[in-house]
């Protein structure tokens, strides 16, 4: 009976192991995804010459120092 409950103890060792492996692992693929989309919040807001629109950073368009939200917008203000 001492062997029986040896290896159940065993096992139950492995088995939480196991869990708090997975449960780690989860939490760090968590905190991964909450650092991107933290930097993807962060990203600078930049406000249409044309219309007033805020549109992020890397979705703007660049026409010397003026920033539009559309092609449409900056051929319209040229
Ligand atoms: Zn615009």
């Amino acid at each position: 009976m001492g062997k029986l409950a040896f290896w159940a103890a065993v096992g139950a060792l492995i088995y939480v192991g196991m869990k708090f492996l997975a449960v780690s692992q989860r939490r760090g693929d968590a905190a991964k995804r909450r650092d991107a989309a933290g930097r993807n919040n962060s990203e600078k807001m930049l406000q249409c010459a044309h219309c007033g629109v805020h549109v992020p950073s890397s979705e703007a368009l660049l026409s010397g120092s003026r920033v539009y939200c559309c092609s449409a917008h900056r051929d319209a203000d040229a």
